[in-house]
């Protein structure tokens, strides 16, 4: 029989675990190793709280109990239940939510397709499909699917919010690798396996992205080899390594969440596989009581078993697309929901690296859209205050936004000119190459003199960003 608690509440619980130390800096962690379930922390949230990773999770779980199976239609409903309505989080307060999921769940807001709504960029790669694409390891498995199937849902299920090749191998090796740990397969013989799988439906260039996880021995690199970045391939490398480098579940957790940064969803991957493959046993007592409606994922997941387990003689349809309908909702709401990514993308880089501000001594403010200019002197001020040494390992750091984006603040950067001597920030997950080149002739253009340093050494700030990185899921 299956029991998909083992694995939904495993992911929770590590999410959980995840949740306060966000954003947080691995040196800094390493010297403090967190071991406990902690409230208040990069997210102001009481102890035992999950994030989106969960909640994403539980939707789709969710949408599969009404059908007994994959409706993109029903599990973007309920994605944006979550997104709008706070559905299926643990307090009744969406607190967090990617950009690349954002911006998919406002495409099938105006119409689209679900299984188009994903951002289809090299870009568009955060993690935010494989910390939810857990509940398939246990669909795929009671379907008894061939991997060519497997490939095909994990493929538009990934599609709604992430729908680039990189993602949709990133979850497809996750889902191969869930299912060889609830077949009992042992941890190193089911790493073997997906290492032997064929991954000729993706592209050589996608393929070598996960070289280090297929072609090498991910448990032999040291912690200082792997990253802890949102950039799905980064996740997908520490989830595995986390888990083969350990013997039990609390232990993969502990050494995982440690790793800082994008801590929530890496705990949430390796939290899923973890309790697939130990079980909820020996999972510490005091991270399960202080689980946050453990009772009520329970309810989802017994339904969840009841519908696995039951031979379903559904048919998976053939492709998707055909059981799609425009479900076009009001303009009222959209724009709504469009007017709260600006909000989001303005304050992401307050929230987002609240750390790197800490350390940050001189910074460039760039933001994705033109607000007001006594906004920006708020912003500013915030920064004064948190501000105290350099940021990274240039000293320096950028904040590359989209050139689209950049172009729509250009008119406003004469106007923060006046601010240069006190600020230059700021970094994403996300580089754009042409962007880069873009970066540059605004540093000419503008004179910001502090830049030009740090271009002349030819350093890319995809060093800093990734090293430092935010939750781009
Ligand atoms: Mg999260």
């Amino acid at each position: 029989m299956i029991d998909s608690k083992n694995g939904v509440i495993g992911l929770a619980i590590g999410d959980a675990m995840g949740v306060p130390l966000e954003f947080c800096i691995r040196e800094k962690l390493q010297k403090n190793i967190t071991t406990e379930m902690l409230g208040y922390g990069s997210h102001n949230v009481p102890k035992g709280t999950w994030s989106d990773d969960t909640s994403m999770t539980l939707g789709l779980i969710d949408a599969i109990n009404k059908t007994g199976n994959i409706i993109p239609t029903d599990i973007a409903d309920n994605f944006v239940k979550w997104a709008e309505n706070a559905e299926f989080t643990a307090t009744g307060v969406r607190f967090d939510i990617g950009r690349t999921c954002l911006r998919a769940i406002v495409n099938y807001e105006k119409g689209i397709n679900p299984i188009e709504c994903g951002l289809d960029d090299e870009f568009s790669n955060g993690n935010g499909s494989l910390m939810r694409i857990l509940p398939l390891i246990y669909f795929c498995y009671a379907k008894k699917m061939n991997n060519a199937d497997i490939y095909k849902v994990v493929r538009d299920v990934s599609s709604i919010t992430h729908r680039h090749e990189i993602s949709i191998m990133g979850c497809y090796i996750y889902v191969l690798f869930g299912i060889e740990l609830l077949k009992e397969t042992n941890l190193n013989e089911a790493y073997k396996k997906i290492r032997e799988s064929d991954y000729s439906m993706f592209s050589k260039q996608c393929q070598e992205k996960y070289n280090r996880i297929i072609n090498t021995d991910i448990s032999l690199l040291n912690i200082d080899e792997i990253s802890s970045s949102g950039y799905l391939v980064d996740t997908l490398e520490a989830t595995l390594w986390g888990l083969l480098t350990t013997d039990d579940y609390n232990s993969a957790i502990i050494k995982v969440i440690n790793l800082g940064n994008d801590t929530d969803t890496i705990g949430a991957c390796v939290g899923g596989l973890a309790g697939i493959y130990y079980g909820l046993e020996d999972v510490n007592e005091n991270w399960k009581s202080n689980l946050l409606k453990y009772d009520y994922i329970v309810e989802l997941c017994e339904k969840f078993n009841e519908v696995l387990n039951k031979t379903n003689s559904k048919k998976i349809p053939e492709d998707n697309r055909d059981v799609f309908f425009i479900d076009i909702r009001e303009r009222e709401k959209r724009e709504k929901f469009v007017n709260e990514i600006l909000e989001f993308e303005g304050m992401s880089l307050i929230n987002n690296n609240a750390d790197s501000f800490e350390l940050a001594k001189e910074a460039v403010i760039k933001s994705i859209f033109p607000i007001s200019i006594d906004f920006k002197k708020l912003e500013l001020d915030f920064l004064k205050n948190t501000t105290t040494a350099a940021a990274a390992i240039t000293n320096k750091s950028i904040f590359i936004t989209p050139e689209e984006a950049l172009k729509k603040v250009e008119s406003r950067l004469n106007e923060w000119k006046k601010y240069k001597e006190e600020v230059i920030i700021s970094l994403t997950t996300r580089v754009y190459e042409h962007t880069v080149e873009y970066a540059k002739e605004l540093v000419e253009s503008y004179e910001l003199d502090i830049f030009k340093e740090f271009f002349l050494k030819n350093e890319t700030p995809l060093d800093c960003a990734i090293d430092i990185g935010y939750s781009c899921g």
